[in-house]
């Protein structure tokens, strides 16, 4: 039977706090419907899920960052309306000449499998002056600490222009970190009709984003601080729909930043996870053969590399693509 979006609701939960398969089934129980707890925990599974809980806790996985960033638009002067190019010199100067950039609003983050959502957003009076600095400096921390970034289309939009406003605010950057964008993702594994995130979170029944039109950005402009509040509320609920997408992409993820590196240790590249079982599948380039693997957590397959010269500290690793 398929799953209703309450019920969805009810069991995404898994993702958001600490509430075990249990406590979600004695609530979907509560709720009135009616699925026995084998059923929870094969579509728990199903949506990637399920936390490594063998190395969840033990502070060994690391720091995966999931965050996604609300700019502003750039007032500029035009002849017309219709498709054209706006050259930079047609941007508004305020009244002491300078130029009226675009900048962050807000932000919105949480480490892989944490409860808690961080955020920051400006005040009223910061978002009239066009100083954003208060909150780079706190994303900046989180970044910096990261080990890797989630955000969906992050390489394009989000990190490029958290960098250009570092940057602007002669902040330095932050420590490296690898990044996976869930957009990039989405278009190279899938022919979905669409790979907005809204599209892909309501295709797979996923929390979805909150609406928005385009006057909450000039209110928030303006310095409502009741709209920035309402802004918050909406990069918040992205980030929590991102985490859940991420996590349902992440088997067909080629390539993943490998976790077994970052941990020293034989995990599944993916999640991190020791429970990995060998397949009976090969994969085979023009010049080697590799034993398949596949994680029993996140069910990502993966390779054990043969070479025992390896200088890495892991031989198992994700297919290259
Ligand atoms: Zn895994």
């Amino acid at each position: 039977m398929k799953w209703t979006k309450a019920e969805m609701n009810i069991i995404s939960q898994y993702t958001r706090t600490m509430k075990s398969v249990k406590d979600i089934c004695f609530e979907l129980d509560a709720s009135g419907f009616m699925r026995t707890y084998k059923s929870v925990t094969r579509k728990i599974e199903s949506m990637g899920w399920s936390r490594p809980t063998d190395v969840t806790n033990t502070g060994l996985l690391p720091r995966i960052l999931i965050f996604d960033i609300e700019t502003t638009p750039m007032p500029v002067w035009v002849w017309d309306f219709g498709k054209q190019y706006v050259p930079h010199t047609n941007i508004v100067r305020d009244k002491s000449g300078g130029q009226k950039f675009w900048y962050v609003l807000s932000w919105a983050a949480k480490w892989l499998y944490d409860e808690n959502i961080l955020s920051d957003v400006l005040t009223p009076e910061e978002a009239v002056a066009r100083d954003d600095k208060r909150i780079l400096d706190s994303v900046w921390k989180l970044i910096d600490e990261a080990d890797i970034v989630i955000a969906h289309n992050g390489d394009r939009f989000d990190i490029r222009k958290l960098n250009a406003r570092f940057i602007l605010n002669d902040m330095n950057p932050p420590s490296p970190y690898k990044s996976i964008d869930t957009l990039k993702i989405a278009r190279k594994e899938f022919a979905f009709s669409s790979n907005k995130q809204d599209f892909l979170t309501k295709t797979f029944g996923l929390s979805e984003k909150l609406k928005t039109e385009f006057q909450l950005w000039i209110d928030c402009m303006n310095g409502n601080k009741e709209r920035l509040a309402e802004m918050l509320k909406y990069n918040k609920g992205d980030v929590v729909g991102l985490e859940q997408l991420y996590l349902k992409l992440r088997p067909y993820i080629k390539n993943h930043p490998n976790l077994g590196v970052l941990m020293d240790t034989s995990v599944c590249p993916s999640c991190g996870s020791k429970n990995i079982k060998p397949s009976d599948a090969t994969y085979f380039t023009s010049s080697n053969e590799f034993p398949v693997y596949r994680c029993g957590g996140c069910h990502s397959p993966f390779i054990r590399s043969k070479s025992s010269i390896s200088t890495g500290s892991t031989e198992l690793r994700s297919i290259a693509r």
